[in-house]
């Protein structure tokens, strides 16, 4: 797997293992997008270390609001029984 640090390009959206050099947090997942780059962190010297974890589609995201709009919605006809009657 390719290591990757701040300051570089990222090849591929998805989600990163940040490594930091100095261990002021426990090592967190994060999302970045292709073509943005990774971030610097002002409390270590050394440099923070990234890995892909998962690459991720971002177009899976809307498909899931979606998803969540057509349950409130069904959930709101269950208060309302008497207009399914009308
Ligand atoms: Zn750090």
């Amino acid at each position: 797997m390719k290591v990757l640090k701040s300051g570089d390009k990222v090849p591929a959206s998805g989600i990163y293992r940040v490594t930091h050099s100095t261990p002021h947090i426990a090592e967190p997942r994060e999302m970045y997008v292709e073509g943005s780059r990774l971030p610097k962190c002002e409390l270590c010297p050394g440099g923070v270390l990234y890995r892909l974890e998962s690459p991720c589609v971002p177009i899976a995201i809307p498909a899931v609001v979606e998803l969540k709009a057509r349950f409130a919605d069904s959930a709101r006809r269950r208060s309302f029984p008497d207009e399914q009657n009308v």
